[in-house]
């Protein structure tokens, strides 16, 4: 017979072997307390927080949780079509519908569920759809293109001459789609959108934006990249997430009427889920609803990004230096990175997850830094100091090379 337990633990050794076995932080975030943790009774500071603008204890976000809870309860009771269908979520729909100057929002569990049934389902309702996919894209743009089953041309990451050598080759009536998103976070980079807006136009394909970690963060409104390029109306779908700038937790996407509607018809990972509860739903709100009306958190974390890479010029560490407020920091090798990040944290008490394959090419390792509005130039300054010294241990040198993911379709 099998031996499922045999199985189970030899595929662990392998990822092992690979210096790839993930090993969770179990970090106690405190309100007021942003960007410290507490891991094992001792106070750290995180570096690689996704809660990008602290946004997740804001005052504001707390309050409407806390009321929508008393308010509404727990739960929202159902799935969509079934009894879960509540003012907080139409509320929040509307919002973001307004955000990115669109005519409808529909919203999901998480950015990973949206992205994954969205696609698949715009590949299984629209006869003959093409995707045009950059090279770079997150896995669950990915998985989504994967399970619709149709066509797709990966185009090299950014790469607008083999996007256009790519359109030419399929007839201008043939539906298509150009899926890319607006700041790539493990490179830290920008997508050329109003070029690819330009390209869609003059090939007749729809586009698909992820601006997962620029929605809050970029745009006069937080609108995303798109918004501060004044492209929103260009796009045909605008896709971002609640659970990075936003502080919350949950995925959506923006788009015409009809096409909000046929989507809310068809997508599974819409249909067959219980919706986000009133109080997520709540908090989302009030969190879009500060970063619409206030642009210092957004500055402030630019600032900090800045003097993030003055201070790890000083110290001669090279770094990814693209215009977004991600700083990668290439290692190039899993096991040294590991023991970086383990060195920064036990010894330094700064936490930074070393980031392997899959998430990022073999040989391309890295950290990837996420500064906040809160950290200060005392803790910029002892951040690029301690990794300095690991340098200077002679245990591992960094590169300065960016990377280019293996596709992972
Ligand atoms: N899209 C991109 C580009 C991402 O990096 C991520 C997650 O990190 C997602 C989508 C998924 O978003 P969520 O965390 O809301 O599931």
């Amino acid at each position: 017979m099998f031996d499922y337990e045999k199985h189970f633990a030899d595929v662990i050794t392998k990822v092992k072997d690979e210096n790839r076995y993930r090993k969770f932080i179990n970090l106690s975030r405190k309100v007021g307390n942003f960007p410290k943790a507490t891991y094992q009774d001792q106070e750290v500071t995180v570096w690689c927080s996704n809660d990008y603008l602290g946004m997740g204890q804001h005052p504001a976000v707390l309050k409407a949780m806390e009321e929508a809870i008393r308010i509404y309860g727990a739960g929202s009771g159902g799935t969509r079509n079934i009894s879960g269908t509540h003012a907080k979520i139409i509320e929040l729909e509307a919002e973001l519908a307004d955000l990115h100057e669109k005519d409808a929002g529909l919203v999901f569990g998480s950015g990973y569920l949206c992205n994954q049934t969205v696609l698949a389902t715009l590949g299984k309702i629209i006869p003959e759809l093409v995707y045009f996919s950059d090279s770079l894209n997150h896995a669950s743009m990915i998985e989504g293109i994967k399970h619709s089953r149709v066509e797709r041309a990966i185009f090299e990451h950014n790469d607008l001459e083999h996007l256009e050598q790519l359109l030419q080759a399929y007839p201008l009536e043939r539906p298509k789609m150009i899926v890319f998103e607006a700041v790539y976070s493990m490179d830290a980079d920008l997508a050329p959108v109003k070029e690819i807006c330009a390209l869609a136009k003059k090939y007749g394909a729809m586009t698909y934006i992820d601006e997962v970690h620029a929605v809050g963060m970029y745009g006069s409104r937080g609108g995303g990249i798109s918004d501060e390029l004044g492209l929103s109306a260009e796009l045909t779908i605008i896709q971002g997430t609640l659970a990075k700038a936003y502080g919350c937790l949950g995925g959506y996407i923006t788009g015409s009427t009809s096409l909000i509607d046929a989507v809310r018809s068809f997508a599974p990972g819409f249909i067959f889920t219980t919706s986000i509860t009133p109080a997520l739903a709540a908090g989302a709100i009030a969190s879009i609803k500060h970063l619409k009306n206030s642009s210092t958190e957004r500055e402030q974390l630019l600032l900090r990004a800045k003097q993030l890479k003055t201070a790890l010029d000083k110290y001669e560490i090279k770094f990814i230096n693209e215009p977004s407020h991600i700083v990668p920091i290439i290692i190039g090798d899993a096991k040294l990175c590991q023991q970086l990040a383990e060195y920064l944290l036990l010894e330094h008490q700064i936490y930074v997850q070393a980031i392997n394959y899959p998430t990022v090419p073999r040989g391309t390792e890295r950290l990837r830094i996420t500064p906040s509005p809160e950290h200060t130039e005392e803790m910029i300054e002892k951040f690029a100091l301690a990794i300095k010294t690991f340098l200077n241990l002679g245990l591992a040198t960094n590169k300065s090379a960016t990377s280019s993911r293996e596709q992972l379709i």
